[in-house]
C-alpha cells in the first residue's frame, strides 16, 4: 500500500457563464446551485420540452441536449467541448458524453445539487485530497516502490520499435542519449499512445491498420505558467472558462490548494487546448503570456503584479478526440495490437480513454492481476478487465 502526505480540503472555484462569475463549491456541474434566475428558468423550460425530442442521429450534442436541455448545453457544455476537443459538439461521438460528462442527465444533476445542500450533504462530499508536494509525488511514490521491488527504470528514452518474431513480441528498442538500447521482452506493457505503439511494431502493420492509427487524433495542450510577485492572485483554486471569448479552459492557482506557503510569490497555471503546429503551438513564451494576461484582463482578472517568470509545457496527447467515426478506427488498431502475443496496451493513452489518474491506476493493478509468475497474460481475464474499464467516467 502506497502512502502519501495528503492535504484534505474543500474545493473552491468559479466559472464564467454568460458574462458573469458563478461560484461553485464542488464541481462545474454543481453550478446549478448558483445560477442566475434567467439560466434556471431556461433549464426549467427545457425540462418541460425535453421528452419530446427523440429519435435523432445520436451525437455528443444530441444526447446531451436531450438529457440536459438546451440551456445548459448551449451556455456551458457545447462551447466548452469545442474548445477542449477542437470540434463542434455535433461532430463528436455520443461516447464522449457518456465518458466525459458525469452529470449526464437532469436527474443526476439534481441529485448532485441536493447532495451539495448543507444538511443533505453526505459526509466527506465536496472535499478533495491533494498530495502535499503536488501531483509528481504520486509518480515518485510508485517509482520508489518499483525500484525497491527490483525494477530497473530507464527515464528519458523514446520507443523506436517493438520487434515481433513469429507473432510474439521479442524485444523493445528505444532511442536514448547512449544510443539505441535493445531490451529483450517476454511481455510488453505499454501505456504510450495506441497509434504510436501500432506504428512501432516491426514488421510493419498492414496498411489498413496504419491508416486507422493515423485517423485516431488527440487534442494537444499548452500549459502556461506565470510566476507572480504577489502573495496571491485570487482566493479561488480554479477558474473555468467554457465560453469562446477566452481561449484557455481553466486557470489554477496551486498555492490556493494549500501546497505552499511561500511569501511574496504565487504561480498561475493556464490550460490552453490547441493542435500540434497551430498558431498557439508555435508561439513563443512571451507571446503566450501576453495572450493570457490580455484574456484575463477582459474578464476582470487583471494581472497587476510583476510577472517574474513564464514557463510553458507542451502536451502533444492531452485528450483523445472521439470523432463520430473514432470507434471503428480504434477497433482496427486495438485488434491488430491484440493479435501480437506478448503486448498489452492500457492507460489513458494506450486505450484512447479520457480517464482520471485513479482509473489508470486501476487498469495497472488489473493488468498485474492478469499476469502469471512467468509474466504471461491471462487473455480471458484481461478481456473481462477491459470490459470493466468501460464504466469509467471522468470526474473534473
Ligand atoms: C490538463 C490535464 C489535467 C488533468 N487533471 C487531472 C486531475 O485533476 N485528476 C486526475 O485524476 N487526472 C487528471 N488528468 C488525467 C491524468 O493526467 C491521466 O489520467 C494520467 O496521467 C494517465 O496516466 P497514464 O500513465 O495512463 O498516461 P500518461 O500520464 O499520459 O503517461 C503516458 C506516458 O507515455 C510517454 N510516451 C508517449 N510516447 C512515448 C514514446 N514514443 N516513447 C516513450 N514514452 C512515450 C509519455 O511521455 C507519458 O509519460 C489530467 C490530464 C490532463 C491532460
Amino acid at each position: 500500500m502506497l502512502r502519501a502526505d495528503l492535504l484534505d480540503r474543500p474545493r473552491h472555484g468559479r466559472i464564467r457563464l454568460h458574462g458573469r462569475w458563478l461560484h461553485f463549491p464542488l464541481k462545474p456541474a454543481d453550478l446549478m446551485l448558483h445560477v442566475t434566475p434567467q439560466f434556471a428558468l431556461g433549464v426549467l423550460a427545457d425540462m418541460a420540452v425535453t421528452p419530446a425530442r427523440r429519435n435523432r442521429v445520436e451525437t455528443f450534442a444530441s444526447v446531451l441536449e436531450q438529457n440536459l436541455g438546451r440551456t445548459i448545453c448551449r451556455e456551458f457544455y457545447f462551447p466548452y467541448a469545442e474548445k477542449i476537443w477542437g470540434l463542434p459538439a455535433e461532430d463528436l461521438a455520443v461516447e464522449q458524453a457518456r465518458r466525459r460528462v458525469a452529470a449526464g442527465s437532469l436527474a443526476k444533476m439534481a441529485r448532485r445539487v441536493l447532495s451539495a445542500i448543507p444538511g443533505l450533504k453526505p459526509a466527506g462530499s465536496g472535499r478533495f485530497f491533494y498530495p502535499r508536494k503536488g501531483y509528481g509525488q504520486i509518480s515518485e511514490a510508485y517509482y520508489e516502490a518499483a525500484t525497491r521491488a527490483g525494477a530497473d527504470v530507464h527515464l528519458g528514452e523514446s520507443l523506436q520499435r517493438v520487434e515481433v518474431d513469429r507473432h510474439r513480441a521479442s524485444a523493445v528498442v528505444t532511442s536514448a542519449a547512449s544510443g539505441e538500447p535493445r531490451y529483450r521482452a517476454t511481455q510488453v506493457l505499454s501505456t504510450i499512445p495506441l497509434p504510436v505503439l501500432a506504428r512501432a511494431i516491426t514488421p510493419e502493420a498492414p496498411a489498413g491498420v496504419l491508416h486507422a492509427a493515423d485517423a485516431l487524433r488527440y487534442r494537444s495542450m499548452i500549459l502556461i505558467y506565470l510566476v507572480l510577485d504577489a502573495d496571491r492572485f485570487t482566493e479561488f483554486d480554479a477558474h473555468y472558462f467554457p465560453g469562446k471569448d477566452v481561449p484557455i479552459t481553466r486557470l489554477s492557482e496551486p498555492k490556493n490548494y494549500g501546497l505552499t506557503n511561500l511569501a511574496g510569490t504565487t504561480a498561475l497555471c493556464a490550460e490552453l487546448p490547441c493542435a500540434v503546429g497551430d498558431a498557439s503551438w508555435v508561439a513563443g513564451d512571451d507571446e503566450l503570456a501576453a495572450m493570457l494576461v490580455d484574456a484575463l484582463a477582459k474578464v476582470g482578472l487583471r494581472v497587476s503584479a510583476r510577472v517574474r517568470r513564464v514557463v510553458t509545457r507542451r502536451l502533444t496527447h492531452a485528450y483523445p478526440i472521439y470523432t463520430r467515426t473514432y470507434q471503428a478506427d480504434f477497433d482496427v488498431v486495438d485488434r491488430f495490437v491484440a493479435s501480437v502475443e506478448g503486448i498489452v496496451t492500457f492507460g489513458r493513452q494506450g486505450l484512447f480513454a479520457h480517464d482520471n489518474t485513479h482509473h489508470t491506476l486501476a487498469m495497472a493493478y488489473a493488468a498485474n492481476d492478469c499476469l502469471d509468475d512467468e509474466g504471461r497474460l491471462d487473455r480471458a481475464k484481461w478481456a473481462d478487465a477491459r470490459r470493466s474499464f468501460e464504466s469509467h467516467v471522468v470526474e473534473d
